[in-house]
């Protein structure tokens, strides 16, 4: 599926060098348009790459570019942050999943990354209730699956 862009100024420009070597995976807590609305406001000081939900793929940021969505300013520098439409009572629906493993599984085909070690939560690298609902286990294995 090819992305849909939406506005984003909430990035900084280049990787300062860093080669990408991780993936990190968000959840939402609320739908696709609640991260629309969240990357678009200058003020919230946040993005991501790539977000999914309700059938959806969208893209915010270049992958040449550094998104700001871990929390932490090396991990930014050599990641891919894609967000998920979940909540803590809402799974993410098979629709997302199969979008999700699809672009993970082109990022990891192009970029020569290991889904098992790769693909990381967010609560990997800060400490964050984040992905939540979402299986990191179910994208890495659905990724090793189409590699
Ligand atoms: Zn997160």
């Amino acid at each position: 599926m090819e992305p849909v862009w939406k506005h984003t100024e909430n990035y900084s420009a280049g990787r300062e060098g860093t080669s990408v070597d991780r993936i990190v995976i968000h959840y939402i807590v609320g739908t696709l348009a609640a991260a629309d609305a969240t990357f678009a406001d200058p003020g919230s000081g946040v993005s991501a790459h790539y977000g999914i939900g309700e059938g959806a793929l969208h893209q915010y940021v270049s992958e040449i570019n550094t998104a700001w969505h871990a929390g932490d300013l090396a991990m930014n520098r050599r990641s891919i942050g894609i967000e998920h439409s979940a909540d803590p009572e809402r799974a993410p629906s098979e629709d997302t999943y199969e979008i999700s493993i699809e672009l993970c599984t082109r990022i990891c085909r192009e970029r020569g990354l290991d889904p098992q070690t790769q693909i990381i939560p967010h609560g990997d690298v800060v400490a964050t209730a984040c992905p939540g609902t979402v299986s990191v286990r179910r994208i890495r294995d659905g990724v090793a699956a189409r590699l």
